[in-house]
């Protein structure tokens, strides 16, 4: 496979990029037929445990965090890199803790947490030994306007009481903790509303609803979405993270660095797709010398795929590069026109090198079918294309003299 572009790989990445692909290969793509027989919390205390533990013997864990914290030190363009390679794999990033939404809560609690709720939860979280999840969305508003939220978190003596209906709760199962996105005060203008409240999921009035059925799987453990109501739930309010008001400024910074892993990490489906795609279509024969392969259209689909992949991932580097210089903020519309154009690209990847496999394409004995219902959503999730588009346009209009 061509998935690592020599330009962007620094001397620290020149050996242990290889050595990474060889492992992913070893000891990860064999675990992915379990995904089809077996739930996910079943082999996260198993199988997945055992590969983790691999990884830390290997010294590759939590490769985000700076080492001091335990991690590789990278910059956000070299772990680029390494999510585009963990991305071939829908174990990858889970494999090596640096998966969504705990990379997030990592470098949220990091940056904004007290000592003690460091101690308390972003320890253990770096460890590997709990997991978290991130609950924003409600089923009764729009989520592409984050700011009209219903959740509460009043303040009462030195307690916050949350109350409130969250779904979409990406891998609230068996998470120890989420940090819930609440309205702490109602009078403030629209964007100094809400606050980030870490809640320990045993705290009486966490509710769990269930999980929801996506695209005809439920999941379980990590791969699942959750339905929460929060009934009365009363944390201290030492579990604050940040200052109040302050919960749209701290999504804002936890997406920018956010969109690059997930782009990269969707660069690495299409990489392994399109892999699967020529392997399939120089392998089978419509006549006795004909592979698919000899056919213009597939010959078509294949040329588009790679410039639309390198493109792509020239695009996120550039953009994480700048992030890693300037800052998000200097880089938003960037952020923007990566999300929606990788998501896109995931999308047409996926979809032709279904095509190419024929029924064999829907079937679960590839990854592509699976990739193929879990994906669909990297063009809704963390702010759908419509947003992302209005925000390219907007910043690119302004220079006309457009006022929007
Ligand atoms: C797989 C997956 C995982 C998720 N994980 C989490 C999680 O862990 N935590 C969490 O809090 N949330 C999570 N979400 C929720 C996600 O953030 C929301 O789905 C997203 O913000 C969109 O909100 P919505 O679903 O309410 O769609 P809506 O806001 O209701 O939008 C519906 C549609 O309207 C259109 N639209 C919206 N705004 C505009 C516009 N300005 N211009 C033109 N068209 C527009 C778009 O086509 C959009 O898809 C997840 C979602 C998915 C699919």
């Amino acid at each position: 496979m061509q998935t690592i572009p020599s330009l962007f790989v620094t001397p620290r990445l020149r050996s242990f990029l290889p050595l990474l692909e060889e492992f992913l290969h070893q000891e990860v793509y064999p675990l992915e037929k379990l995904l089809f027989s077996r739930p996910f919390a079943d082999l996260e205390k198993n199988e997945l445990a055992t590969l983790r533990q691999k990884v830390k013997s290997a010294g590759w864990w939590t490769p985000h965090l700076p080492e001091k914290d335990g991690g590789m030190g990278l910059t956000l363009t070299e772990f680029g890199l390494v999510s585009q390679l963990l991305g071939t794999s829908p174990l990858g990033h889970y494999a090596f803790n640096c998966q969504a939404p705990d990379i997030g809560n990592m470098e949220l609690l990091q940056r904004h947490a007290s000592a003690m709720l460091q101690e308390r939860y972003l320890k253990p979280l770096v460890k590997g030994q709990i997991r978290s999840c991130f609950s924003m969305t409600e089923p009764a508003f729009a989520g592409s306007n984050p700011v009209r939220l219903a959740t509460t978190a009043k303040k009462i003596g030195n307690q916050y009481v949350i109350n409130g209906h969250k779904w979409f709760t990406s891998s609230a199962e068996g998470a120890a903790f989420a940090i819930v996105m609440a309205v702490t005060n109602s009078e403030a203008p629209p964007h100094r509303r809400a606050s980030m409240i870490l809640v320990p999921t045993d705290t009486p009035g966490f509710v769990f609803l269930r999980r929801i059925p996506v695209m005809g799987e439920t999941g379980s453990g990590y791969m699942s979405h959750s339905e929460i109501r929060y009934e009365n739930c009363t944390v201290p309010v030492e579990y604050l993270i940040g200052k109040e008001g302050e919960g749209f400024q701290l999504a804002q910074e936890r997406l920018g660095p956010g969109r690059i892993h997930h782009c990269m990490r969707w660069i690495g489906i299409c990489e392994r797709a399109f892999d699967l795609m020529c392997r399939y279509a120089v392998s089978r024969n419509l006549t006795e010398n004909e592979p698919i392969a000899s056919k213009q259209i597939v010959q078509q689909w294949i040329a588009e795929s790679r410039a639309q992949i390198d493109a792509a991932r020239l695009m996120v580097l550039h953009t994480a590069m700048g992030i890693d210089q300037y800052g998000a903020q200097a880089m938003r519309a960037q952020i923007s026109a990566i999300k929606f154009f990788v998501a896109q690209t995931l999308m047409q990847v996926l979809d032709r090198a279904i095509q190419v496999h024929g029924a064999l394409g829907i079937t679960d004995d590839t990854i592509l079918a699976f990739w193929y219902r879990h994906e669909r959503g990297a063009r809704i999730y963390d702010g759908p294309d419509e947003v992302h588009k209005y925000v390219v346009a907007r910043q690119v209009l302004k220079n006309y003299g457009l006022k929007i």
